[in-house]
């Protein structure tokens, strides 16, 4: 049984998001402002939450980051929205998922069971080390040289989706497919912003490359510094 915190200020849609989500056996705590959802979230410890980005007390985006800070929950986000802009901000601010509104109940059941697999998934990988760097997906601890990272669950990902591939190049397109979902091309703009505060967790930079090696045109590869 799969706990859903919906955020929706309209009455309307989140009555009938309620029904198509409880008519496919999930729990459904709704909440019709930001303040009272992020509450609720806290004490009541959802699977996944779906949030609407246009809310009447708090900017959604806002909301997400407030999230973000507190709890690595899974969230989709709804957006009226579906210019790219708005999708990259929503990712790089912490969502998982997105879906543009209206969408259906059947479209948000697969995204809901898409981001759970995911999490899943995450909670079956062994540790992997990689030199001075370590991570462990079910717990999502990653470390360099013995000190914790304070990783987004986006730049978990990404990181880690690299670690498994260490001493290959890893297209930027492969990295949109597997760690934002989006098979067929999207913003790699997302990608160049989250490698630069990957770096800066790394103690590196572009220039004085050590984890992190960019291959112009190509993608990216993690490598062992200390093997090279
Ligand atoms: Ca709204």
């Amino acid at each position: 049984m799969t706990t859903v915190a919906v955020v929706e200020d309209d009455t309307h849609i989140l009555a009938a998001v309620t029904r198509g989500l409880t008519g496919r056996g999930h729990v459904v705590l709704g909440a019709t402002s930001g303040l009272r959802a992020l509450g609720e979230i806290v004490d009541q410890r959802p699977d996944v939450v779906v949030l609407d980005l246009g809310l009447p007390d708090i900017d959604g985006l806002e909301l997400l980051r407030m999230l973000r800070a507190v709890t690595s929950v899974p969230v989709i986000v709804a957006t009226a929205r579906d210019d790219e802009d708005a999708i990259i901000r929503t990712l790089d601010a912490g969502a998982d998922e997105y879906v543009v509104k209206p969408y259906s109940a059947n479209q948000l059941d697969a995204r809901i069971r898409a981001v759970l697999r995911r999490v899943r998934e995450d909670d079956t990988e062994e540790p992997m080390q990689v030199g001075g760097l370590t991570m462990d997906a079910r717990s999502r601890v990653a470390s360099i040289d013995g000190h914790p990272m304070d990783l987004s669950r986006k730049e978990f990902d990404l990181l880690w989706h690299l670690a498994t591939r260490h001493g290959e190049v890893v297209s930027k397109r492969e990295l949109l497919a597997a760690v934002w979902r989006q098979p067929y091309g999207g913003p790699e703009k997302t990608i160049d912003v989250h490698l630069s505060w990957l770096r800066t967790k790394l103690g590196e930079s572009a220039k004085t490359p050590r984890y992190l090696r960019s291959v112009r045109g190509v993608g990216v590869m993690l490598v062992d510094p200390h093997a090279a």
